[in-house]
Parts: C-alpha cells; sequence; structure tokens
C-alpha cells in the first residue's frame, strides 16, 4: 500500500484536489488502482448545513454523505464512486472520538489531541488499505492554519511508521507576480515550505501554481533553498481546461518521479487515450449556449458538477458549451432567456427565486427550448404545470407554502415527525424503474436507474393522472410509487428528475440526461 499527502500552502483555494486528482489519473495510466481522501479541518461535522455562497455546493457520496465538493474532482478525474469513507472533517473525527469517550472506550484515560484524534486521523488513512494501490490524502487548508494542526501531526507520524519507500509529500504553493517588478516571486514558496519543514514534514515534491512559465533558475532557487531535487520542483500553470493538468504534468516527468519515488514501476504501457479525449482541438466546434437558471448565479462553485457535467457532454458531442449562470431574481430574465439553445434549473432549498424558475420553466415549454431540470428544478415544473396548465391557483410545494390546498410536492407521511436537520433527507443513491418508451428510457437506454438525491420534498403520487391529461408524465418510478422524473410531451427536449444526475459525469461517459441537453441544443444552433 503507497500513500501520497498532498498539502497546500501560500493561499487557499490553488487546487491541491485537482493536482492530487490529476496526479492519480496519471497513475490510474500506468496501471494502478487509485483512490483519495478528503481532510477537511474544519468543524462542521459534514458541509451538509453550509451555505453555497460560502463553500461552493455540497457533494452526495453514493452512501449518502453529504461532503465537499473536492470529491466531484476525484470522482471525474479518477472515475470512482466515492462514499462516507473519502470525506472527513475536524468536526467528525472529534465526534467519533467524544462518542468513544462517552461510552467509556478508554478507560478513563485523558482523552487528547495527540495520541486520540491524531490515531482516529491516521485511521482513516488507511480507509482504502487492501482495496486500491495507492491512495492520495488531501489535507484541507493551508499550511500554517491552527485547525490543521492535528491533520499535520498525524500525517508526520504516519509517515515515520511508513516504510520511507511507501509514502511521500508533495506540497503545492503559489508562485505570485508581482506587476511593478514583472516579476515571479518565489519567497512565499520558501516560507511556506519552512513551515512545513517545521512541523516536521520534508516535501519530496513542489508543485508551484503560476500564471505565468516558471524558469529553470527559479526552480534552482526553489529547489536549494526547499531541500527538494530540481525535477522535483513543478509548474502547474493555468490551463484552458483543468482535464488538461494531467498532461501537463505528465510532460513535466510528475509521474515518472513519483512512481521512482515510492519504488514503483509503470505496470502497463502508458495510456494516451484519456489525455487524448479531454485535449481535443476545438477550432471548429460550434458553441452552444445553455443558461443555468439558479439562486447562487455569481459564485459558479455552487453549481461545480453541473458545470462539469456540461462541460463532459460538449466534449464528447464536440462542442463548446458556453454556459450562463443567471439568477432567476434578474429582472430582464425573460430577455436572457431567449439567448440561449438549453435552459437548465437546478436544485436548491427555500423560497428565494422560486417565481423566477417557474417562469423560466414555462418559458422554455412554450417555446420548445431544449430543458433540463433537476431536484427543485423538478419541483419547480410540477408547479409550473399545476398553475398553468392544470390551472390549480396558488399550487405550490409546502416547503414554501404549508396551507396550499394543491400540494404538488409534499413531505411523505413518514417523513413528517422528524425534526432533525437532514434526519428528513433523501441522501445518496435511490434506485427508479423507467418507463418503456418514454424519452428517460431512450436516453438511458435500460429499464432500471442509480441515482443519488439530496431533498425531502417528493412530487405528489395522487397528482400523477391529471399531470399526464396535460402532458406532463411520469417516467421514473421509486418502488413502483415515488414519482422520480418528469417529461412534457409534444417537446422537443424536456426532462426533469428529482435526483442529481449533475454527480454521474465523468470524461469520457458523459451523463445521458447532461447529453440529451447538449445534443437538443446543438440540433438548433446553425
Ligand atoms: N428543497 C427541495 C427539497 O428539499 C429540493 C432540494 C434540492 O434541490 N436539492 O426537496
Amino acid at each position: 500500500m503507497k500513500y501520497i499527502f498532498m498539502t497546500g500552502g501560500v493561499v487557499s483555494s490553488l487546487g491541491k484536489g485537482i493536482t492530487g486528482a490529476s496526479i492519480g489519473k496519471l497513475l490510474q495510466l500506468h496501471g494502478y488502482k487509485v483512490n483519495m481522501i478528503k481532510m477537511d479541518p474544519y468543524i462542521n461535522v459534514d458541509p451538509g448545513t453550509m451555505n453555497p455562497f460560502q463553500h461552493g455546493e455540497v457533494y452526495v457520496t453514493a452512501d449518502g454523505a453529504e461532503a465537499d465538493l473536492d470529491l466531484g474532482t476525484y470522482e471525474r478525474f479518477l472515475d470512482i464512486v466515492t462514499t462516507r469513507a473519502n470525506t472527513n472533517t475536524a468536526g467528525h473525527i472529534y465526534q467519533t472520538v467524544i462518542n468513544k469517550e462517552r461510552k467509556g472506550e478508554y478507560n478513563g484515560g485523558t482523552v487528547q489531541v495527540i495520541p486520540h484524534i491524531t490515531n482516529e486521523i491516521k485511521r482513516r488513512f488507511t480507509a482504502f488499505d487492501k482495496q486500491v494501490d495507492i491512495t492520495i490524502i488531501e489535507i484541507g487548508g493551508t499550511i500554517g492554519d491552527i485547525e490543521g494542526l492535528p491533520f499535520i501531526e498525524a500525517t508526520r507520524q504516519f509517515m515515520l511508521e511508513q516504510k520511507k519507500e511507501d509514502v511521500m509529500s508533495i506540497h503545492l504553493t503559489f508562485v505570485p507576480y508581482i506587476e511593478g517588478a514583472k516579476e515571479l516571486k518565489t519567497k512565499p514558496t520558501q516560507h511556506s515550505v519552512n513551515k512545513l519543514r517545521e512541523v516536521g514534514i520534508v516535501p519530496d515534491m513542489i508543485i508551484c501554481r503560476t500564471q505565468y512559465p516558471i524558469t529553470d533558475s527559479m526552480k534552482g532557487k526553489i529547489s536549494l533553498f526547499c531541500n527538494v531535487p530540481e525535477e522535483a520542483v513543478v509548474e502547474a500553470r493555468t490551463l484552458k481546461s483543468i482535464y488538461h493538468i494531467p498532461e501537463s504534468l505528465h510532460k513535466q516527468g510528475v509521474d515518472e518521479i513519483v512512481l521512482k519515488r515510492l519504488n514503483l514501476k509503470s505496470k502497463i504501457k502508458f495510456n494516451h487515450k484519456w489525455l487524448k479525449y479531454v485535449n481535443q482541438d476545438t477550432t471548429n466546434y460550434k458553441t452552444v449556449r445553455i443558461g443555468v437558471i439558479g439562486k447562487y448565479a455569481d459564485l459558479k462553485d455552487a453549481y461545480k458538477s453541473i458545470d462539469e457535467s456540461l462541460k463532459i457532454s460538449a466534449m464528447d458531442a464536440k462542442v463548446i458549451a458556453d454556459v450562463e449562470y443567471i439568477s432567476s431574481e434578474d429582472k430582464n430574465l425573460i430577455k436572457k432567456l431567449k439567448t440561449f439553445d438549453g435552459i437548465l434549473v437546478p436544485g436548491g432549498f427555500g423560497m428565494r427565486g422560486i417565481d423566477g424558475k417557474i417562469a423560466a420553466i414555462k418559458f422554455a415549454r412554450e417555446n420548445k427550448v431544449p430543458f433540463l431540470g433537476i431536484c427543485l428544478g423538478m419541483q419547480c415544473c410540477v408547479i409550473e404545470a399545476a398553475r398553468n396548465l392544470l390551472k390549480f391557483k396558488n399550487a405550490n410545494t409546502t416547503e414554501i407554502d404549508k396551507k396550499t390546498i394543491y400540494p404538488v410536492i409534499e413531505m411523505l407521511d413518514e417523513q413528517k415527525d422528524v425534526k432533525y436537520l437532514g434526519g428528513t433527507m433523501r441522501l445518496g443513491n435511490y434506485e427508479s424503474d423507467l418507463v418503456k418508451g418514454s424519452l428517460a428510457h431512450k436516453l438511458y437506454k435500460t429499464d432500471k436507474i442509480v441515482e443519488r438525491h439530496r431533498h425531502r420534498y417528493e412530487m405528489n403520487p395522487k397528482y400523477i393522472d391529471m399531470f399526464k391529461e396535460v402532458g406532463l408524465d411520469v417516467s421514473g418510478y421509486h418502488k413502483g410509487v415515488l414519482p422520480e422524473i418528469v417529461e412534457m410531451k409534444d417537446h422537443p427536449f424536456y426532462i426533469a428528475v428529482q435526483f442529481h444526475p449533475e454527480f454521474g459525469a465523468r470524461p469520457t461517459k458523459p451523463h445521458p440526461l447532461f447529453q440529451g441537453l447538449i445534443l437538443a441544443a446543438k440540433a438548433r444552433v446553425k
């Protein structure tokens, strides 16, 4: 079993997840089985309750854990399915230790950060032992953060306990460009590596995030001051697509250095297929304009997986996806909607912006614009059809209007008594059976699907037949009763789903629903 630790320095948001996953991808292309673990130093037990404005989208694992969006990067790069074992927070780790303490499992001992918290962290580093060849562990935050210390300490101990050739450390830093001096500066990198060495970790490789090329002399300087061989000082320049990063690292020999350091040899002839696929020449591609009508229009990270799913499908359909995020409260919403070849209404919570979403769905329905609705997006489709086609005045979801006389979206009876936030949610994988002959069935090309969920409310089965009469068909059911998918008759492409298909897309394997949307949008572009 081999382990690679990824730490980051200088500033946050450098892309540790993407860089780690890119290295993981290269190791896969050498024939190795790879998984990746996230360690988040914050105290929230999971990010489920965190505001997407602050933290970006909440990712959902197959077994229903609410997780950091980096897990999506792991899934897309490595083509894996993540579970609870891939996501850890300080809060979850402390909770585990405190629960044990309450049960008396420490036999009256004093429970401390070292060794009890660090032992729990170390235990989690080994979650994928025997399942894969290499685990990449991303330590969240920036070196020097107080809350990151137990994680760094656990890493130090772990590295000492393992054979040297079984574990390595990669440090991602930032090399800023100073406008006045017209120069890239390596000093922050030196400081950051010093900080790392102070807590006992000597990096084997330094990856430098930069806007401009790093010269050999700068690499020499970093190598000298940071005590890392020159060839292990690597440039990570901002590229046009994140999927170009593995190739850029490969060209700098990163995979060779990692394999050598871990005393591994390439298991197979290096497989270039994936790199070629994500590096298409797009010069002659048409552009399709997709509008995403949501609540968090200013923060693309809030719709990270949707964005990636659209781009992955575009790659496959050989078009460029120009994705624009518009607030459903935008005053010029309808004017803007007219410029799109496809419209997507994503998931969300709470009532803000609902009317705009409903207006966007009505627009897509009436003007026959290809449309995909996701989760709250599907619920808004049902409300739109209820109000505008069935003429159910003030039809609503009980999430917004508890007293509506047309509760077309509702909480199931058995859920109503549960009070805890999170406790009432349908989370993770659930099966649906698809109705033969439906658009869903055509797109998925199968009778049964499994998709990830994250919602409390459901389409009220009581109204299914009435909706059918006005053209809105249910085309997927969970256990034969709960509507999972609706689609509109006599429309080139209109489908909406209660689950989150955006967690299922991978480069080379686009998700059928996003693929359908992009192809329908492509068909409209001259
Ligand atoms: N707020 C809705 C519900 O809880 C939809 C959730 C979502 O879009 N993820 O059912």
